[in-house]
């Protein structure tokens, strides 16, 4: 179950319990202001005492948190840690954001591998256009690195780079690490146990069930293109 259904069962809860004493009132409030970042409230009035208040801290036309979507994704965001291919932290904290319907289809990716026991497990999301040219400096190489000038999918809140899970929360083998840059890493390359290619594919027909597309050079990459977003400058506040 998400977060947004908790919340509404609790909504839902508390209208019942009200509604034995008051007639309940329901009206929806919505209200931004800018201070630096876009900050968007959503308040949910169940009667004249009683508000849940929702607040985000992002712009939520344009943005969904994947936390937030589904907590039962796991995160290991390797750009918020030293653990990856620059061996450098780029983002000051973990938060994983996507646009809105691309947040959708892959909270429906992973409620179809749960059915199975598995569990989508995320490596990088949006990817903020400032973060991007911080890459190319440390990396100018375009095999390696979308040039920001171009932009990648993920500095438009379109790609998500992932694994499956199995329900003790262990990586399945997809026979390379996330940003390995060889051809192991290729679709094309199956010179591994067979155990390795039912895992990709598992991971791909999964994507592709709920439109997302592949890469033939990386197992992990997937995007969807079925509208255009622009390239994003913006940055998720850490608290
Ligand atoms: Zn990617």
């Amino acid at each position: 179950m998400n977060l947004r259904t908790k919340v509404w069962i609790f909504i839902l809860l508390i209208t019942v319990f009200f509604s034995c004493e008051t007639a309940p009132t329901e009206k929806r409030t919505e209200s931004r202001t800018q201070s630096g970042t876009e900050r968007k409230k959503q308040s949910i009035s169940v009667s004249k005492d009683t508000e849940v208040a929702v607040e985000y801290d992002y712009n939520t036309d344009d943005w969904e948190e994947i936390s937030f979507a589904d907590d039962s994704i796991l995160l290991d965001l390797r750009y918020a840690q030293t653990n990856n291919f620059v061996k450098k932290k780029l983002y000051n904290c973990p938060r994983c954001f996507l646009r809105p319907d691309i947040a959708g289809k892959l909270n429906s990716v992973n409620n179809d591998l749960m059915k199975k026991g598995y569990k989508l497990k995320v490596y990088d999301c949006y990817r903020p256009k400032p973060v991007q040219e911080e890459l190319w400096k440390i990396m100018p190489d375009e095999d390696y690195v979308a040039a920001p000038w171009k932009g990648s999918m993920h500095n438009r809140g379109i790609a998500v780079d992932l694994t499956i899970a199995d329900k003790n929360n262990k990586e399945l083998d997809m026979g390379t690490p996330f940003d390995f840059f060889g051809e192991e890493a290729h679709f094309t390359y199956t010179d591994f146990p067979p155990q390795v290619l039912v895992n990709r594919q598992l991971l791909k027909s999964t994507m592709e069930k709920y439109g997302f597309q592949s890469i033939r050079t990386e197992w992990w990459h997937y995007s969807v293109s079925t509208r255009s977003y622009p390239i994003s400058e913006w940055q998720w506040q850490c608290n």
